[in-house]
């Protein structure tokens, strides 16, 4: 692991991305207007495109050009954006997310109330 308060290697970042990500899915709305539509379509293409990772970003834009974004609800591009972080996860050989505790994971916190 490398310090704090040094540049962020591949994994740090990833995990603070991922952070971020999944954490802009737990606030999206359930039911989201079409500008907060288009806005996150649009966020998520340009990310895809400035990801500070190139190799890491090339992958992800394949995997968005086979999977196209999906931003109609929260539950829909949390179960996407779950889908996509299992397929770096398998090309990382990381284990698999359960994506159906996607939200505890992400936003309720899980049902044991560890998360307070
Ligand atoms: P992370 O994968 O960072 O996950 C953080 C936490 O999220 C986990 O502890 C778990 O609680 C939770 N989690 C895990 N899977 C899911 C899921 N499917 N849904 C919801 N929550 C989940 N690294 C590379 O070496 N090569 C790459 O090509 C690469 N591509 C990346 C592409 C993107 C878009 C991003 C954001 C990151 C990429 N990374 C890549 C980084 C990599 O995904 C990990 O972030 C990094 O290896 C650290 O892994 P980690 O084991 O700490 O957990």
């Amino acid at each position: 692991a490398t310090p704090n308060d040094c540049p962020a290697d591949v994994e740090t970042l990833g995990r603070s991305t991922w952070t971020l990500l999944h954490s802009i899915a737990a606030t999206y709305p359930t039911r989201p207007t079409p500008a907060e539509q288009s806005d996150l379509r649009t966020f998520m293409g340009v990310f895809s495109r400035l990801y500070p990772c190139w190799v890491c970003a090339e992958d992800f834009q394949d995997y968005m050009r086979r999977e196209r974004v999906r931003v109609g609800s929260r539950d829909e591009f949390g179960m996407w954006l779950c889908e996509a972080h299992n397929a770096v996860n398998v090309k990382l050989g990381k284990d698999i997310f359960d994506c159906s505790k996607w939200e505890e994971r992400w936003r309720t916190g899980w049902k044991d109330g560890r998360c307070g």
